[in-house]
């Protein structure tokens, strides 16, 4: 596995003697598209603030490619990240095309890749407009150009989606689907549950400044152990023969052709095939996973999920 692009470890910060972040550890490679969650004031964006920078940890370290942002060779660590803000606020008066020249000066690059990034993003044709023509999608698409000026190795994304109607998420999601492919890091904090679940690698959950589950959603689904839910359609009047037959789970609703039951996700073929095995013919199956918005409730309600 190759080093992390960055990395907390054991990470705590407090203001004024108060902790706002207990401990936090975890890494993120190259390649991997990890999304952030939590209700406000978990500390999603004091581990934003961490990564760039801007703040140092009262405890515990910060590693951006390598290197502390906030220490000596702070530089390295900036000049190969990218931020998008969760509010992305531009002069009205400039230009799509002059903002992303001002930013490429700040960030010392050459003008000249400004016009795949605003390609990327769909606004070439709005490039000569000024901002205060855009709608608040086109800023914030102007901000993912901005962040994409120099070729970011890391890519920290405030809320990205925000005011993106269902095609222009769609192509946001597209555009990182390409920079991971290009083996950048992606962190973005996000309250846009359902719309992550299948689109990231893996999702850390946060809650009152500690990380209560970072992993992919078969890992989170597993640790959570919620029920999945089994619609099964059989052959005639044959859901009542194939409901005795399902000892362990929680059955839900039985009628003629179909019976309905929760069961621990790892067990349903289990109870699949005893089906099959007393000679019901499924017709149709439906699984519905515990979904995002499920496992991260449980951590909200219950603080910590059992193991
Ligand atoms: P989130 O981004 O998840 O909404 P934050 O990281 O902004 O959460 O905030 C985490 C906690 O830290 C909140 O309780 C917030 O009030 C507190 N906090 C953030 N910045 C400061 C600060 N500069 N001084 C004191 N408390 C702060």
């Amino acid at each position: 596995m190759s080093a992390p692009n960055l990395e907390l470890e054991n990470t705590a910060k407090a203001y004024d003697g108060l902790r706002v972040l207990h401990d936090v550890s975890f890494a993120v490679s190259p390649g991997e598209v990890v999304a952030l969650v939590g209700h406000n004031g978990a500390g999603k964006t004091t581990i934003m603030k961490l990564l760039l920078g801007l703040i140092r940890p009262t405890s515990g370290s910060v590693q951006v490619l390598g290197h502390d942002p906030a220490g000596s060779n702070a530089a390295q660590a900036r000049l190969g990240m990218g931020f998008l803000p969760e509010t992305v606020s531009f002069p009205a008066n400039m230009t799509g095309r002059e903002i992303m020249n001002f930013y490429a000066r700040l960030k010392r690059q050459v003008r000249g890749d400004n016009d795949r990034l605003l390609e990327t993003v769909g606004l070439a044709d709005a490039s000569d407009r000024r901002v205060k023509t855009y709608s608040k999608g086109m800023r914030q698409r102007l901000g993912l150009a901005q962040a994409l000026i120099g070729s970011p190795r890391v890519l920290l994304l405030d809320e990205p989606t925000t005011g993106l109607d269902p095609t222009l998420r769609r192509s946001f999601y597209d555009t990182i689907m390409s920079l991971k492919d290009e083996g950048v890091t992606v962190l973005l904090a996000s309250h846009a549950l359902s719309e992550m679940e299948s689109r990231v690698d893996r999702i850390a959950i946060m809650s009152k400044g500690r990380l209560m589950a970072d992993g992919s959603m078969t890992d989170l689904r597993k640790k959570a152990q919620l029920p999945a839910r089994i619609r099964l359609t059989t052959d005639d009047g044959a859901a009542g023969r194939a409901a005795e037959h399902l000892q362990g789970a929680d059955i839900r609703h039985v009628n003629g052709r179909t019976v309905e039951f929760d069961c621990a996700s790892e067990n349903k073929m289990e109870l699949v095939r005893r089906v099959t095995d007393i000679g019901v013919t499924i017709e149709d199956m439906e699984i519905e996973l515990p979904n995002l918005d499920r496992i991260y409730e449980l951590y909200q309600d219950n603080g910590e999920a059992s193991s």
